[in-house]
């Protein structure tokens, strides 16, 4: 009712006025920004680019993985480059000149490849009727050569950006278009262009170099201003923090990869199996992809704040992980000093709320 309304409201300007972190949301379609915006989102905090390529794009992206040779792949990546023109400007017109962190692809590989078991079943189909299967077999063999037991561990991020040539740059140029086209059409876009899974300064200055020859072709005299930066979701970078500073622009921190990799669980099978054991023995009381493990974890997160911040003062770090709409994490990225959080559009108002909370707790304390 309205006065339910108007007290919540009143709650939330009070949390807004108080609180230092900012609050973005994680949103890969216009209209999961335009919900969030209306929740109070500041921005993109995650933009996973990954999804743009299912559905009816699926055919494209095969072609451009399995490429039989350059022709190929760049008719896959030169039929890509509009749709992704559209995917960012419908996005950056939402967002209205509010930061937007689009995130480089980052598929588990085996995502995108045909199955390995019905390309085998459709050869010896297709054998069988005497068939000329040249083409199938040559198929087959390109998926068996990229087959991973461990995808998650495999093929993806920043490494897949670094195999396969031109993809990384098909996505910056149309990130740089699209700005471009919405600040043409009188409106503005601050995009941040983000390479995931980096654990080594060297992954990200190489992405770095092509990027930025793209941007600054692109942009020429538009005065649109495209920022670098990197995921830390790899312990490795947590500890590197201070090289790869060097080369970035902005971090966000990615807990939930950071969570997997840091205790070695994986994120998509260990709960069923036995997170229940831990819960009753009490090695945690709240799995540790839900809230924030602070001894861990969260040092990783403390140290590469701190080392990224000493080689590069004011850096800007967020994070984008699950954790970023958990209560109990919102008041710990407060204390180590983030400058935002970015989470789902439907927790955007408790990371506010947590948010003004944490900056009332922490104020006099000299945690940050
Ligand atoms: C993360 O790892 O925390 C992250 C935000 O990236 P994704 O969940 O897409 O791996
Ligand atoms: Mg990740």
């Amino acid at each position: 009712d309205d006065a339910l309304v108007k007290a919540v409201h009143r709650i939330m300007t009070h949390a807004d006025g108080t609180r230092r972190l900012r609050v973005r949301t994680n949103a890969d379609t216009g209209a999961d920004a335009a919900r969030a915006r209306r929740f109070g989102a500041e921005g993109i905090g995650l933009c996973r680019t990954e999804h743009m390529f299912l559905g009816d794009r699926r055919e494209l992206v095969e072609r451009l993985i399995l490429a039989a040779g350059d022709q190929e792949r760049e008719a896959a990546l030169a039929a890509l480059l509009p749709l992704q023109r559209e995917d960012f400007i419908e996005i950056f017109r939402e967002m209205d000149g509010l930061p937007v962190t689009v995130r480089l692809i980052d598929p588990p590989l085996h995502e995108f490849l045909p199955p390995l078991e019905q390309l085998a079943v459709n050869v010896a189909v297709a054998q069988e009727r005497g068939e000329d299967v040249a083409k199938e077999e040559a198929l087959l063999a390109a998926v068996r050569r990229m087959h991973e037991e461990n995808p998650m561990l495999g093929l993806r991020g920043v490494r897949l950006g670094l195999v396969i040539p031109g993809l990384f740059a098909m996505q910056v140029r149309a990130i740089a278009e699209a700005a471009v086209q919405v600040t043409r059409d009188g409106g503005s876009a601050c995009p941040e262009i983000m390479v995931p899974l980096v654990g080594a300064v060297q992954e990200l200055e190489t992405v770095r170099a092509e990027a930025e020859k793209i941007i600054a072709e692109v942009v020429g005299d538009s005065g649109v201003e495209v920022l670098i930066g990197t995921m830390i979701e790899v312990p490795r970078a947590a500890l590197t923090a201070g090289q790869i500073a060097e080369a970035a622009q902005f971090f966000s921190f990615g807990t939930n990869d950071l969570t997997q990799m840091g205790w070695g669980f994986s994120r998509d099978d260990v709960e069923g199996a036995f997170f229940w054991r831990y819960l009753e023995l009490g090695i945690f009381g709240i799995s540790p992809f839900e809230s924030i493990d602070r001894e861990g974890v969260g040092r990783l997160v403390r140290i590469a704040a701190e080392e990224g911040r000493a080689a590069r003062p004011g850096l800007k770090l967020g994070v984008c992980g699950e954790h970023g709409g958990d209560p109990d994490s919102v008041h710990f990225f407060d204390e180590v000093g983030l400058d935002y959080v970015s989470c789902s559009p439907f927790r955007v108002p408790v990371a506010r709320l947590e948010a003004g909370r944490a900056a009332i707790t922490t104020t006099g304390s000299d945690s940050r």
